[in-house]
């Protein structure tokens, strides 16, 4: 029997919540009709499905069911967003302003938005990770049709200052995209009070399947508008053609359904489970050191440097520890962390962190056995010196 795997990557992807398989299965099997399909039983059956899941969303993230458009995950929601809006504001300006430190489904579009033409502001952040309002303020012009902040780092866990972007940018006339993926299911998102335009999210962050996600558009007079990327059977208001995935979309439902009820105690449980991880490797590791904002910052969320051992090293030593040195994205490249970079961390604590993140399925012993491995390997690969 292989040894059981102590999964820390939750930030990459989570595993599927049993409950939520369970709901998600008749949908593959005897209730399988297209959503579309309004002339049969089947048919029907699946569209109320959907219709129940789109409030389950909606009501997670305090919106109405009619500002959510179902999509293939957030990479598809932020690109939606982004190249929608700049398209259709194309006459009114072509600027963007967004933060160095975002998820690269956002900062890819915007290279390719800049490619076409557009002017994109990439703010920088402070040594905690978070940006500051008024390098923001100053940023806009009369031209800027769009501030695109996330609202949780998928690396480091910070939390920016989104309330305070939403407001600036209504004053501003300004369009406001947040990728909330992050934040799903681990700190309230209330997207009327963040004064969001548009957000996304992703299922399989939050316990839910791989490959649906959300955007959520703002319905209130004056409506933003938005250009689909996709065009055919007109499908989630024309916003996002293409048969529904209703089986993922069902599971997308239920994951945000368990956290509705579960969120507020499961956050306190993983933040302690993180301050015991936290406190235990600073403890044993010598020259351990956190990394990112520690007050404003996701619960299940810690990212530290280990000074003098490569991550690379340290991982592969880790064997039955699933944990990675960063962004999931960027894991295939040598290239340490963009996000720890944007903080000014020297290239050789860059090259010595870990992403740690915890999740519904962490136990207490699990974080005692990874702080023990850590600390042992650490202190093994230190003392052979391996910088
Ligand atoms: C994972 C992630 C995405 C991409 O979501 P997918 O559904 O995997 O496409 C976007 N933004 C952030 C912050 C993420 O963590």
């Amino acid at each position: 029997m292989p040894k059981k795997i102590i999964y820390l990557d939750n930030h990459a992807t989570t595993p599927v919540d049993p409950r939520v398989l369970k709901a998600m299965l008749p949908y593959f099997s005897q209730k399988f009709g297209n959503a579309a399909s309004r002339t049969h039983d089947l048919g029907r059956e699946a569209e109320k499905a959907v219709e129940s899941a789109r409030h389950e969303v909606a009501s997670l993230i305090h919106a109405d069911a009619r500002e959510i458009i179902f999509t293939g995950g957030a990479t598809e929601s932020n690109n939606l967003a982004l190249k929608g809006v700049a398209e259709v504001c194309r006459d009114k300006g072509n600027h963007i302003v967004t933060v160095g430190t975002e998820h690269k489904s956002v900062l890819d579009p915007c290279r390719r938005l800049e490619a076409q033409g557009f002017s994109v502001t990439y703010l920088g952040v402070d040594g905690e990770g978070l940006l500051n309002v008024e390098e923001l303020k100053k940023a806009l012009t009369p031209k800027t049709i769009l501030i695109s902040v996330m609202l949780a780092n998928n690396e480091i866990g910070v939390i920016q200052p989104v309330a305070e972007i939403g407001r600036v940018a209504k004053e501003r006339g300004i369009l406001f995209h947040c990728d909330a993926v992050q934040a799903l299911g681990r700190i309230s998102v209330n997207v009327k009070a963040l004064g969001i335009d548009f957000a996304s999210f992703s299922a399989h962050k939050n316990y839910g399947p791989k490959g649906v996600g959300a955007l959520y558009l703002r319905k209130s007079e004056p409506r933003p508008r938005l250009l689909p990327l996709l065009e055919g059977g007109a499908q989630e208001g024309g916003f996002r053609s293409g048969t529904l995935n209703v089986p993922g979309i069902v599971g997308f439902g239920k994951a945000c359904r368990i956290s509705q009820s579960e969120m507020p105690t499961e956050a306190k449980r993983l933040s302690k489970l993180r301050d015991r991880l936290r406190n235990g490797l600073l403890a044993k590791v010598n020259g351990a050191r956190v990394n990112g904002s520690e007050s404003q910052r996701l619960p299940h969320n810690l990212n530290m440097s280990f000074p003098g051992v490569p991550a690379g090293k340290l991982i592969s030593k880790l064997k039955n520890l699933a944990i990675s040195s960063g962004s999931a994205c960027l894991s295939t490249s040598t290239e340490p962390s963009y996000v720890l970079k944007a903080l000014g961390l020297p290239e050789e604590l860059r090259r010595c962190s870990l992403r740690f993140g915890l999740g519904r399925f962490t136990t207490e012993k699990e974080i005692d056995q990874t702080t023990i491995h850590i600390s042992n390997i650490y202190n093994e690969l230190n003392k052979v010196g391996h910088v």
